[in-house]
């Protein structure tokens, strides 16, 4: 098998791996303690979770905490629901279901335009009575990434909150100006089920699970494991930044050219190279991805749900739903090994010519 769908999740990390046994069992089978008992084997998990915290922190701005939850959806419904109630909330109109559905449940939503290129740029006004601004950094589907500095300065002109959705970009690119960030371990090479939550200080947010607060802001016994997983992914992300740039890079211009009869879904330059967004006319997906078993990557056209809509973005972005429907979504990275990719593509491209295209 060949995995091509690194925006959807990424494989876990040896070192993180590593890191997660010793609090599954650990010597003597003394790993499982609960982090927020004051005993000796509390103390220890506890002490695993603060390392972690200050890892995951090294990747985010100073002046802020860093509240664990059980994933990033969470971490933007903590975000969204917690710091506030009446005015809207302006949202780019490429945002994830998560950061789109909140806002648009709490009848709150104000859809901030995107460019044919996938930028969501801000000249464009949004309500007066706005309390949140909220757009991401790298899109999930198109890999676009978006002026994030230019919408925190913005939403001070506003005087609204101003939360970043930076999933597909924490690790992997600086992520700053802003109130709150939302991220999630599976999408650096770290435990599914883990996310976090940063909030510049001076933020206060109302506790959206409400028992025993253990992070102050956020109630549930923490996993030591993934959190601890959580640490160990960040730590090697920023250790291994530029090289994993520098290998995305060199997949990128080599997909470029295996897919050089496909047009590009969104912005060459101003894009995360990790995300190739293509689409043929007259291609069928479904048939195309059926027949190409073998090779793990996501159909450009489906939402989150299956439901097999077109995708939210691409419209957004000013496809019609036929070339949506015509589009593919490849996502690379770290342990992408070239010949799989251009094993991959040769089995794509064969597979969309057999439809005669
Ligand atoms: N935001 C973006 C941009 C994503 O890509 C995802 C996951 O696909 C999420 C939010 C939700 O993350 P999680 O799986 O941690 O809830």
């Amino acid at each position: 098998m060949i995995y091509l769908d690194y925006q959807s999740t990424t494989p876990l990390a040896p070192e993180a791996r590593d890191a997660m046994l010793r609090w599954l069992d650990g010597p003597e089978g003394t790993g499982f303690g609960n982090p927020h008992s004051s005993h000796r084997m509390g103390r220890q998990a506890k002490a695993a979770i603060e390392l972690a915290r200050d890892r995951v922190a090294a990747l985010l701005p100073a002046g802020g905490r860093v509240i664990f939850t059980g994933n990033a959806c969470e971490a933007i419904n903590l975000a969204i629901r917690g710091s506030g109630s009446g005015g809207s909330v302006s949202v780019s109109a490429i945002e994830h279901a998560a950061v789109l559905d909140t806002a648009k449940a709490l009848n709150a939503a104000h859809i901030l335009n995107v460019s044919k290129e996938g930028q969501c740029n801000t000249a464009q006004d949004v309500p007066a009575d706005t309390r949140l601004i909220a757009v991401m950094q790298i899109n999930n589907e198109i890999g676009t990434v978006q002026p994030t500095i230019d919408w925190h300065r913005k939403a001070k002109e506003v005087n609204a909150l101003f939360l970043i959705d930076a999933v597909q970009a924490y690790g992997k690119m600086e992520v700053t100006h802003a109130d709150m960030i939302a991220v999630s371990a599976h999408k650096l090479h770290g435990p599914k089920g883990i996310g976090a939550l940063w909030v510049r200080d001076g933020v206060e947010l109302d506790p959206q699970i409400t028992g025993g607060l253990q992070e102050s802001e956020r109630s549930g016994t923490l996993s030591p494991a993934l959190v601890a997983g959580f640490g160990a992914a960040a730590h090697l992300a920023k250790e291994l930044r530029e090289q994993d740039a520098e290998h995305v890079e060199a997949l990128w211009t080599r997909a470029r050219e295996l897919f050089s009869d496909w047009t590009l879904n969104g912005a060459e330059d101003a894009r995360w190279h990790g995300n190739l967004n293509i689409r043929r006319n007259g291609l069928d997906v479904n048939r195309l991805m059926s027949e190409c078993r073998g090779v793990m990557f996501s159909a450009g056209s489906a939402c989150a749900s299956g439901s097999g809509r077109p995708s939210h973005v691409l419209k957004a972005i000013g496809l019609s739903d036929k070339q949506a429907k015509n589009s593919i979504r490849l996502g690379f990275g770290r342990y992408t090994q070239m010949e799989d990719l251009e094993k991959a593509a040769q089995e794509i491209n064969a597979a969309a010519e057999a439809q005669g295209l």
